[in-house]
């Protein structure tokens, strides 16, 4: 007998990541390289692509496709504890990402169609009456 359970769990699990092109800007420069991104990369996710380079404002920066957990919200930067320099903050710039919510920072739906939101909205209406 097949196990129906499997492809539908396989299929809700396909629906719940999203892959994008994930921006690494101020990596340390010892960072610049494939392993140094891919290793930023699985602090945020897991990296579906080999790493590529490029620049903004004349600075390397570095990018790979990352896969995310869509029902979570994407982090803006990551705090990366440097054994020299200390503290961090590597800022992320996510490619072509569609429908970025403003309010939760999850892909897939815009303002208007945050349940997050609405939610909040449904409970400031009732205590307002
Ligand atoms: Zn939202």
């Amino acid at each position: 007998m097949r196990k129906v359970y499997e492809s539908s769990q396989l299929r809700a699990d396909f629906i719940n990541h999203v892959s994008l092109w994930t921006q690494f800007h101020n990596v340390p420069h010892e960072m610049l390289s494939a392993e140094g991104v891919l290793y930023l990369a699985r602090k945020i996710g897991a990296p579906v692509s080999e790493v590529e380079q490029g620049y903004y404002a004349g600075r390397l920066y570095m990018k790979a496709k990352v896969s995310f957990n869509a029902s979570e919200p994407l982090e803006d930067k990551l705090m990366l504890n440097h054994p020299s320099l200390g503290k961090i903050l590597i800022y992320l710039v996510y490619e072509r990402a569609g429908r970025l919510c403003p309010h939760c920072g999850r892909v897939g739906h815009d303002l208007s169609g945050c349940a997050r939101r609405n939610q909040i909205l449904t409970l400031c209406a009732d205590l307002g009456n």
